[in-house]
């Protein structure tokens, strides 16, 4: 009896193994690696896309002795795909766990590739999101409603092209845009099947994996995902190594819970955009940021300036040595939410 039991657990583990990946979705195809896996410590790697297909986010891989934890996966389920057909280069352990830092797009399109044995973990906010209409949210709205246009002026653009080199180029661009569109039309959203509130730790071997919600901020329900053995902290968009998208942020809160963020014990930040980085005063840069564009676009929605002007007057470019921004000017999603904070609207 004992032995089948065992054998069942086994049995089972294999199984979900292979059913994380039964299906290939469409859009898969690519040239060489998508993702450079960077190695931050033993068994930990920031995947980071190469380009080759549209993944836009960020992951990282966790391996553990017996299996893999994977955190955020990227843009589409033929993006999840790739990752972990990737991943096998790294290891062939099982993925049994996937952290999803918040609900957008780029970070859970993914979820939909792995079994439902696999447990998918996120904030009750990311489920909650997940479970509603994230299709049909301004933020992925602008995203998908752009692709048609954008393979158009691709293939005009390869067809006008004279240099082999550049139309070279341009025909990669063309197919990830395809691949991620074709892969887009296959999207079922699908949230977390392993909740929390505030806090959650996962143990594997000698590794432990501190899953913390730090208050509300890029949105209502983002985690960071704390190894503090390794002393390195994965934050999704609540801490990029740029400016995050603030489509359903909490400017003023953010800057709170980054407060939050300081406080814990870590030497490295793994970004869910851009790469790895070890200087913490970004976090300071950040919350000045997050203060000015709050106050700036408050002070001219008071002066009864429109949404839409507002995102063309917002001036941050005092930030400029410290953050990518070449101009004045905010994105219009950003002013938009802040005028609907300010209205006491908002999620
Ligand atoms: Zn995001």
């Amino acid at each position: 009896m004992k032995r089948l039991i065992v054998g069942c657990v086994v049995c089972t583990l294999f199984l979900a193994t292979i059913a994380a990946q039964s299906r290939k979705p469409a859009g898969t195809s690519h040239n060489g690696n998508a993702f450079r896996f960077n190695k931050v410590s033993e068994g930990v790697y920031h995947a980071v896309g190469t380009g080759s297909l549209a993944v836009v986010g960020n992951s990282s891989v966790i391996v553990n002795d017996n299996d893999v934890i994977i955190v955020d996966d990227h843009v589409s389920p033929a993006a999840a795909w790739v990752l972990l057909e990737e991943v096998k280069t790294l290891t062939k352990k099982p993925v049994t766990t996937v952290i999803n830092t918040h609900f957008h797009f780029d970070h859970a399109h993914g979820n939909q590739i792995f079994d439902p044995t696999v447990q998918i973990i996120g904030h009750e906010y990311t489920r909650q999101m997940l479970l509603g209409n994230p299709t049909g949210m301004p933020l992925y709205q602008n995203y998908i409603n752009g692709m048609p246009g954008q393979i158009e002026t691709l293939r005009k653009r390869i067809a006008d092209e004279k240099d082999p080199a550049a139309k070279a180029k341009l025909q990669t661009q063309l197919q990830v845009t395809e691949n991620n569109y074709a892969s887009q039309k296959e999207l079922k959203p699908t949230p977390p099947n392993v909740t929390l509130s505030t806090q959650m730790t996962l143990f594997r071997g000698n590794r432990e994996i501190q899953i913390r919600y730090l208050g509300r901020g890029h949105t209502a329900g983002d985690v960071v995902v704390l190894l503090p053995k390794e002393r390195m902290v994965m934050t999704g968009d609540f801490l990029t190594s740029g400016l995050s998208n603030m489509s359903d942020s909490y400017p003023q809160e953010w800057a709170a819970s980054l407060e939050a963020l300081k406080k814990l014990d870590f030497e490295t930040v793994l970004p869910g955009h851009g790469e790895a980085f070890t200087d913490k005063a970004k976090i300071d840069y950040f919350q000045a940021y997050l203060r000015d564009v709050w106050a700036e676009t408050s002070r001219l929605k008071k002066e009864g300036v429109s949404a839409e002007e507002a995102a063309k007057r917002v001036d941050m470019t005092k930030h400029k040595g410290h953050l990518p921004i070449q101009a004045p000017g905010i994105p219009p999603i950003a002013a938009t939410r802040i005028y609907e904070l300010l209205d006491g609207g908002g999620r």
